[in-house]
């Protein structure tokens, strides 16, 4: 595939990812009002592995963005790098746990469609007028500003074009920073991944990333998961570089990060509220049933996480 071709292909992902969370937000792994607005419900039902993997993914993200948050007292900014059609602004606001400012940033394309959401549905763009004060609210196709929330057009690929643009939307350079990339970094080859990590680690003193992705694709579902990434014609030189937890904490200590920490999904799954998970493996998580089935099985999830964290903050 040419670049054009294989560009599309990794903004197909977007729609993949929020059409199982919605799915599996519409039979009760988890909570959220706002994804509806943004994507279809998925035509058949998703297979109970893939809800709890994309429960486990949710809730560790969650919980450690909540984490860098609490340990700031919100004096933080967030930039949401690859972040499609992801929903966390208005979930935060309803928590009360908005940064000073949360930026998001994907590729043009998916912003427009982001931004053509927000404008033609009220809940969504209510709460964004609400957290919003001073000079009217910037908005067109490719860009919205708003005092508490912006979401920009840039390719991640490019860390000058996107710290341009980032600081033309009011990025603090001395605020601690928490970058999160959930399931992005994938898509890059591993220099253009390190890179980006790198630009993040020399930009801000005080900073922390969170970095959800694959690894151990030699199991079942990572084979799954390559054929997924072969079909769109994606490139696959990311996941064969980062393809360990070693090879993740290694990537980031070697792109300026001063600590760096990586567990994977099934030791995240076993941290999960254990009656949360319970109630998901009793087939059917909207009902709360009385006595649970005999075998809880495993989530059935290949993917990782891995963060690292720089300055002070400690979280
Ligand atoms: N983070 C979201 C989530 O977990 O729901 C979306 C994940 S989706 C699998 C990957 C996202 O990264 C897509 O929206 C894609 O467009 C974006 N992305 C990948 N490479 C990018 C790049 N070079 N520049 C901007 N966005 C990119």
């Amino acid at each position: 595939a040419g670049p054009d071709e294989a560009d599309e292909a990794v903004r197909g992902t977007c729609e993949d990812a929020s059409v199982c969370k919605r799915f599996a937000v519409s039979v009760g792994y988890w909570k959220d009002p706002y994804i509806q607005y943004f994507v279809r419900q998925a035509k058949e039902r998703k297979a109970p592995e893939i809800n709890r993997g994309y429960y486990a993914r949710v809730h560790g993200v969650s919980y450690l963005i909540k984490a860098f948050l609490e340990k700031t007292e919100c004096n933080c900014q967030v930039i949401n790098l690859g972040a499609g059609m992801d929903t966390l602004f208005w979930r935060l606001k309803d928590e009360n746990l908005l940064p000073r400012k949360y930026f998001e940033v994907d590729f043009p394309m998916i912003v427009a469609r982001k931004i053509h959401n927000i404008k033609s549905k009220p809940p969504l763009s209510k709460p964004i007028m609400e957290s919003h004060s001073g000079d009217s609210l910037l908005i067109d196709s490719h860009s919205l500003d708003s005092s508490r929330y912006s979401i920009l057009g840039a390719d991640l690929r490019c860390s000058a074009d996107l710290e341009e643009k980032l600081r033309k939307h009011g990025l603090d350079g001395h605020l601690p920073t928490l970058l999160v990339a959930e399931c992005v970094l994938v898509y890059m080859t591993p220099q253009q991944s390190a890179n980006l990590l790198r630009w993040a680690a020399s930009t801000f003193p005080v900073a922390m990333v969170i970095n959800y992705e694959q690894v151990n694709m030699g199991d079942r579902f990572g084979q799954i998961m390559i054929e997924n990434l072969q079909r769109r014609q994606c490139n696959l030189a990311g996941v064969e570089l980062c393809s360990s937890l070693d090879s993740q904490r290694e990537r980031l200590l070697a792109s300026g990060w001063e600590h760096a920490r990586a567990i994977d999904m099934m030791k995240v799954y076993s941290l999960l509220p254990q009656a949360d998970v319970k109630r998901c493996h009793s087939g059917s998580p909207n009902s709360f049933p009385r006595s649970l089935p005999s075998s809880v099985g495993s989530p059935g999830v290949t993917e990782q996480a891995a963060g690292a964290a720089q300055g002070d903050t400690n979280c």
